[in-house]
């Protein structure tokens, strides 16, 4: 009996082994790839081997929807709504890749609450406040968005999906994108 059927879920050597054959392909920052690929057993951070994956939901809308903005926001924001494509992605990532997301995004929601309760206090004493609470809740959502997602889709284009945040050495190791 081999290996293999021993435990059908063992993945290949091979994936250990940067790929040349790789679906995914590697253009500067970018991750190109058709939205069905299956990804390697690799971390998409740090190369490290992983059988974990992470499922993301991933949208991408043409950027020129932020013309609308100029009509109206709301405008703007229901077209987006109607236009987008959601795809869904199973991203490899090593337990300490994934452990350190959850610490930002645990570190951002005490700073959040503590952020809202000291605003609570500010604003029943001076209502001057109102405005500086609104922006350092909008900045701290800002930078939430920054670090807190796994990466986003940059493009979606002759059925490929541009991926942006992977890590470097991931990206290393796949192929050069020739379109
Ligand atoms: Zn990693």
């Amino acid at each position: 009996m081999t290996n293999d059927i021993e435990n059908p879920y063992k993945a290949p050597d091979s994936n250990l082994l940067p790929e040349n054959d790789s679906l995914l392909k590697r253009k500067k920052g970018y991750i190109i790839f058709e939205p069905e690929t299956t990804w390697p057993n690799r971390c998409y951070k740090c190369n490290a081997p992983t059988d974990h994956k992470k499922e993301v939901k991933l949208s991408y809308c043409t950027p020129w929807i932020a013309l609308l903005i100029f009509i109206h926001i709301f405008i703007m924001i229901i077209v987006y709504l109607f236009v987008k494509k959601t795809f869904r992605i199973e991203l490899p990532i090593c337990d300490k890749h994934l452990k350190r997301r959850q610490y930002v995004i645990t570190a951002q929601v005490i700073t959040f609450l503590m952020i809202m309760g000291s605003i609570a206090i500010a604003v029943t004493i001076n209502q001057g406040f109102t405005f500086v609470a609104i922006a350092l809740v909008l900045f701290l959502l800002m930078i939430t968005i920054a670090f807190g997602r796994f990466g986003h889709l940059a493009k979606f284009k002759n059925d490929e999906l541009w991926f942006r945040g992977a890590g470097k050495t991931f990206l290393d190791s796949l192929p050069d994108y020739t379109p």
